[in-house]
């Protein structure tokens, strides 16, 4: 089969041709066990795709099994509670992912009668789909030969093709797909776009980490050869993320913790969130802002927490926190909600952003129930 990407590559170094057969070889060997490698079921590979965008493997793997047991089909994630999902998700991060994953599985059940189609521009066009991941469903689950190229697959292949392009340009993409369309094996096409994520995830490693000397491809390699190994793969510096300062006020009243939505749109997008705004606010200031808001319940109490910062892809929050005990609970303002600690943690999806703070909510509520219960700086 000609693959019509080949022709826009103006050179293929030829060392190229003898991967395939050595990478497909290790990788026999030295492929790691993971869940989603245990049967080639299209939607547990799309899921795990999903899952390990931007994120570890081990992180996944807990995620992966949860997933599965919760939504065992596109039929089951297209009817599930979005609550539930988000809940699913909690600690993953990146929540538009699990959001076009129920797009998607809708779609799938609506157009393929919940099967996911067996054609790599069908994949495309799903929600959430992109040429990496339409590319990894339709090799790996289908064995369509189709090459699909992340990060780690451009940092092998510009040391491979001992290549000073820059990474972070679509061009170069498109050149690594040619690269990779013209030796893809047919019969295989799956394994290999695994077996070379794999070279990049355990032995072609970034940061001039890479282990040349233990490399199934070493003698194929031009940046090895001309001792460019930790000068490659080019790319774009990353961007300066812009650092926000925010206060947070977790309050708490006997048994329940004060929550509010955040809108449909945006950062976080409909995830639960404690009371928060921008600015650092002095104990005072809160204390003042709890007041003028009618917001301190029966006695309330203050105490200042030890800050936490969350870095997100663009943006870094610095926070600095405070925990409000109030022995009644107030009428929540607009937008908020009282709710009990297990159900916070049955079906509220909190993002990790406030991890720091969420996973000591259970030992202040115990702390506030308790008669000993006394706090410094009120
Ligand atoms: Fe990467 Fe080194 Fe192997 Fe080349 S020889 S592919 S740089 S690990």
């Amino acid at each position: 089969m000609t693959n019509p990407e080949i022709s826009s590559l103006s050179h293929i170094p030829s060392s190229l041709y003898a991967v395939p057969e050595r990478l497909l070889s290790w990788y026999s060997k030295a492929a790691r066990r993971l869940p989603w490698r245990e049967n080639r079921d299209p939607y547990r590979v799309w899921v795990s795709e999903i899952m390990l965008q931007q994120t570890r493997v081990e992180t996944v793997i807990p995620y992966f099994h949860r997933f599965l047991a919760a939504f065992p089909s596109p039929e089951a994630l297209a009817a599930a509670d979005e609550m539930a999902l988000f809940k699913l998700w909690e600690g993953l991060g990146y929540y538009s992912r699990a959001r076009n994953l129920q797009k998607a599985a809708a779609a799938v059940v609506g157009d393929y009668g919940g099967k996911l189609p067996r054609d790599y521009e069908a994949l495309l066009k799903l929600p959430g789909i992109g040429e990496y991941t339409a590319g990894s469903i339709a090799s790996i689950a289908f064995d369509i030969p189709v090459p699909a190229v992340d990060g780690n697959v451009l940092r092998v292949f510009s040391r491979l093709t001992d290549s000073f392009e820059n990474i972070s340009l679509p061009a170069t993409t498109k050149n690594v797909r040619a690269a990779i369309a013209a030796i893809l094996p047919e019969k295989q096409p799956g394994k290999f776009n695994q077996a070379i994520m794999e070279l990049g995830a355990l032995i072609c490693l970034p940061r001039g980490a890479a282990r040349c000397a233990e490399c199934p491809v070493q003698s194929c390699c031009l940046a090895f050869q001309a001792g460019h190994t930790a000068e490659l793969p080019v790319k774009e510096p990353p961007k300066k993320r812009k650092s926000e300062n925010r206060t947070i006020v977790i309050c708490i009243s006997p048994g329940q913790i004060l929550l509010h939505q955040r809108p449909e749109r945006g950062l976080l997008s409909q995830l639960w969130e404690y009371p928060n705004l921008e600015g650092f606010l002095s104990p005072q200031a809160v204390r003042r802002l709890l007041s003028e808001r009618n917001l301190r319940g029966g006695s309330a109490r203050l105490m200042q927490l030890p800050p936490s910062r969350h870095i997100f892809t663009h943006l870094e929050w610095q926070m600095r926190a405070y925990l409000v005990f109030t022995t009644e609970a107030f009428p929540p303002p607009d937008g908020f909600q009282w709710v009990s600690l297990q159900e916070v943690s049955r079906a509220y999806a909190i993002p990790s952003a406030f991890q720091a703070y969420t996973g000591q909510l259970e030992r202040w509520t115990a702390r506030f129930r308790s008669s000993d219960f006394s706090l410094p700086g009120d």
